[in-house]
């Protein structure tokens, strides 16, 4: 038993940190030796232990499989130079993951037990985050309905898993992105801010269509008018136009990144105007016209901040001006590296120190 919580222990009986070389990374292509695992029935979770990760045994009609009742969390692990594993802002994943599972009729995972868990998950798997600059520890908690049942209701039954996976930087080259003026990402009313599977399934068919025009990424625009910025790809996305950091305020329609709600907290912090507002299409296309938009960028986990160096819309492309003269990313960048890399004082009280 480890822990504050009943966590049972199976560990692998040979490590595969060998087979994990630090200077390759591929995103997402090995995952550490653990997974923590915890089983929801009778109205209560249980069943809980860390054990070798590995497959799993689902019945065909599990109803995530046919109804997506599923959300997940992503957040990130950094080994500071004294070894120390620190954790980026997990309460707020906690947290968020606790109204995603509202939204989707899942019993939440509590903030006491997700942080316990981790805390365990992490410590056992320590040796997997990797300490050079750039690099992560990515984790993925997950929460999905399980009972073998193709009728459609709320699960009775549910899983909680939290596996992990060193990972290098996502996006470090500046990318090209697309305007979304015809699909949806997100609607009034509907799921588009809890971080659930089917959100993600519907985005690919847009985003494969961009790509094969030569963009990375889309900017989704609002579902109601398309006139709207929103979001970008599975990013927040910010714009620093004449000296202000400008953002859409978050919605039902927006994710309620962490990493924008840092980037909004660091930058004011750095005396950089910020201003949470709908921005629209048409002034973005002009501002980019007319050289106030200077600076374009993704915001969120995975990436922490991505660099836009073109915009496309209807067919026409806008460069934004070179990177090597933006201001106001790479500074807030900067900043958020050192807080969560334990380098500079924690004054927000953000880092998660595994013990
Ligand atoms: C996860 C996610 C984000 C970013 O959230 P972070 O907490 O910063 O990682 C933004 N948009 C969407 C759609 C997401 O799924």
């Amino acid at each position: 038993m480890v822990g504050t919580l009943d966590i049972a222990l199976d560990k692998v009986a040979q490590s595969r940190i060998s087979e994990f070389d630090e200077n390759n990374i591929q995103f997402a292509k090995v995952y550490s030796d653990h997974m923590f695992e915890a089983h929801y029935r009778n109205g209560h979770w249980e069943d809980m232990v860390i054990k070798p990760y590995g497959d799993l045994s689902i019945s065909p009609a599990n109803t995530t499989l046919h109804y997506g009742q599923s959300i997940f969390e992503g957040l990130k692990a950094y080994k500071a130079d004294n070894g120390d594993i620190l954790v980026f802002r997990p309460q707020a994943n906690a947290q968020r993951m606790i109204k995603s599972a509202e939204r989707m009729c899942i019993p939440a995972v509590s903030e006491e037990m997700f942080m316990s868990t981790l805390n365990e998950l992490l410590k056992i798997d320590s040796d997997w985050v990797p300490s050079k600059p750039g690099t992560s520890l990515y984790i993925r908690p997950i929460t999905f309905g399980l009972d073998p049942f193709i009728g459609i209701r709320p699960s009775d039954e549910y899983m909680f898993l939290i596996f992990t996976s060193p990972v290098g930087g996502y996006y470090s080259e500046p990318i090209s992105v697309k305007v979304e003026t015809h699909y949806t990402r997100a609607a009034p009313g509907g799921v588009g801010a809890a971080k659930t599977a089917g959100n993600y399934a519907a985005a690919l068919y847009p985003a494969l269509q961009a790509q094969k025009s030569g963009y990375s990424q889309l900017i989704w625009t609002d579902g109601l008018t398309h006139e709207y910025v929103e979001e970008s790809g599975t990013m927040n996305i910010a714009f620093i136009i004449d000296d202000t950091l400008v953002t859409a305020p978050t919605s039902d329609t927006i994710l309620h990144g962490i990493t924008r709600d840092s980037v909004l907290t660091l930058a004011q912090d750095l005396g950089i105007n910020v201003e949470e507002r709908r921005l629209s299409v048409k002034e973005l296309i002009e501002g980019l016209n007319s050289g106030r938009v200077k600076e374009a960028f993704g915001i969120g986990t995975a990436a922490t901040i991505a660099p836009i160096k073109l915009i496309g819309h209807e067919g026409s492309d806008y460069d934004l001006p070179s990177i090597d003269n933006w201001e106001f990313a790479p500074k807030i960048l900067k900043a958020l590296d050192e807080i969560k890399t334990g380098k500079v004082e924690d004054k927000f009280n953000w880092v998660y120190r595994v013990r």
